[in-house]
């Protein structure tokens, strides 16, 4: 639960000192979620724009970094500010919500309103991370392939950059979980091996493995590695918190 009623007045210098945030575009807003801050619940923006494009996207009206959205970000604060007093967090998700600098002040507005942050980034904006990780409290950092493979499954040579966010994330302090989603495609035993081991070394201590989803929700075929005990177990103990989100 968070702050008490403010009065009008309060509310029209919030909104004027909000004003840098009235860019950020957005593609979709989910009012109350218990599942994307663990522990917490969470209203979830929907940034609009990502630079990847990974095969196994549910999101791809989100990848357009200028498709126009329904939603201004002056409409979600009327919703959070009606509703505040049930919620714990504000998520950034996307999309990717770094690709856009106004991210920066849409958290610090959220954080002026008494909420927790959350992020959700694939780690493609090194240097606004580090901008953006003193006013958010807990990040989901998705860890797409093994560093030198991301093309394969994100079309883009985008790892080098996740790798430098990784590493300020991890130095940061900041809690967080790494998840990667397991897309048959590119991704078996091998490089499940060799992205646990990468983590590990880099301070890692939380890591989760979801199944990619096709889009009528069931797991893509070939995913074996997920349903092999010895293998999920051998990759369990290398943590200190993992676990495996099945798709069904
Ligand atoms: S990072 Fe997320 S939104 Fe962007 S292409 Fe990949 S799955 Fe889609």
């Amino acid at each position: 639960m968070k702050s008490a009623n403010i009065s009008k007045s309060a509310a029209r210098n919030l909104l004027q000192r909000d004003k840098g945030a009235s860019s950020l575009r957005i593609g979709g807003f989910e009012p109350f979620s218990t599942v994307d801050y663990p522990g917490r619940l969470a209203a979830v923006i929907f940034c609009q724009g990502c630079p990847l494009r990974c095969g196994y996207c549910h999101n791809p009206d989100l990848i357009p970094a200028r498709a126009a959205g329904p939603l201004s970000f002056e409409d979600i604060l009327s919703v959070i500010d009606r509703r505040k007093d049930f919620l714990d967090a504000v998520v950034f998700s996307g999309g990717e919500p770094l690709a856009q600098a106004a991210v920066i002040q849409a958290m610090t507005a959220m954080r002026r309103r008494g909420f927790e942050i959350g992020l959700h980034t694939a780690g493609t904006n090194p240097a606004l991370l580090e901008a953006a990780l003193p006013l958010v409290d807990w990040v989901g950092f998705d860890v797409k392939a093994p560093f030198d493979g991301y093309r394969g499954v994100t079309g883009a040579d985008a790892g080098a950059k996740a790798r430098v966010s990784l590493e300020t994330l991890v130095k940061s302090g900041v809690p967080y979980e790494v998840r990667t989603t397991i897309w048959p495609a590119w991704i078996g035993k091998a490089e499940i091996c060799m992205m646990a081991s990468m983590l590990r070394e880099m301070g890692v201590r939380r890591y989760v493995l979801q199944e990619a989803r096709m889009p009528d929700r069931n797991p893509y075929p070939g995913g074996e590695a997920l349903n092999d005990a010895a293998f999920v177990s051998e990759t369990a103990a290398m943590f200190d918190a993992f676990e495996v989100r099945y798709a069904s």
